[in-house]
């Protein structure tokens, strides 16, 4: 793999341009955080890269205003859905900060039985939610940091409860993260691992359950087999696109 030449870009926003080199190490870096089996805890390691290679090219590439602010969170009472390594991630920041588990569990078992679709009619919110804000914020998940809108209003009209007009993202936000969705997605499929989307609070029921969870999914155990993937999934024609461009590219390097 070409670490040295890669140097550049690791740990950079990403310029969002037409020149996919940042994108090709990027991807390779965490084929590398995801291959490091000296390291049990190498799926949460890749999801926290990614948030932060999020976090970095928002920070550098959103432009407009942005109408989101502590206590608004219209959006942490619908369906959310991440990959498991981010779901790992997350579990390992509410262990580290001994936030309560126990409303996550009953969170988890009302979102089984309501199921995706009846989700914006039938309000779950957030187990991970206390007075208006995230209590595990460093470690939300990629769909959560990129809720980025530049109007309240369109988020009172979307989220409440039909899902009527459409969000406004702030300029940016979704090209962002599409492109750091594409490398994530590409790097797992490298690494063999499952690259699927799966419902977050009965993903970290079960992320909770044991210390070991982690790895033992590493090692190919399907623990959340029985937590149904995004049915969104697969719709969004740049994933289908360029995921195995990506994957293309850069299996030729490793
Ligand atoms: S993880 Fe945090 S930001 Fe995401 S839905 Fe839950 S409370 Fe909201």
């Amino acid at each position: 793999m070409n670490i040295a030449e890669d140097a550049r870009w690791i740990g950079q926003p990403l310029d969002l341009g037409s020149d996919l080199k940042a994108e090709v190490a990027n991807t390779r870096h965490l084929v590398r955080l995801l291959s490091d089996h000296a390291n049990a805890n190498r799926a949460s390691a890749a999801a926290a890269y990614a948030c932060d290679l999020l976090d970095k090219t928002l920070a550098a590439k959103v432009t407009g205003p942005v109408a989101c602010a502590k206590g608004c969170h219209h959006c942490c009472h619908t369906y959310v859905s991440a990959t498991i390594p981010e779901i790992l991630r997350l579990a390992a920041v509410i262990r580290e900060n001994n936030l309560p588990i126990a409303g996550i569990t009953d969170a988890a078992g009302r979102a089984a039985a309501i199921g995706q679709d009846g989700r914006f009619l039938n309000r779950v919110s957030c187990p991970l939610l206390s007075d208006g804000a995230c209590t595990a914020y460093g470690g939300r998940p990629l769909a959560c940091r990129t809720m980025l809108s530049r109007s309240l209003q369109a988020c009172l009209d979307y989220f409440p409860l039909t899902g009527a007009g459409a969000l406004m993202y702030a300029g940016g936000a979704r090209e962002t993260r599409g492109r750091v969705e594409i490398i994530f997605l590409a790097a797992l499929s490298l690494a063999q691992l499952p690259r699927q989307h799966i419902e977050l609070t009965q993903g970290l029921a079960i992320a909770l359950t044991e210390d070991d969870v982690e790895e033992r999914w590493l090692a190919g155990e399907n623990l959340f087999a029985g937590v149904a993937a995004d049915t969104g999934e697969g719709e969004g024609d740049a994933l289908k696109t360029w995921v195995p461009i990506l994957v293309n590219a850069v299996r030729a390097t490793l």
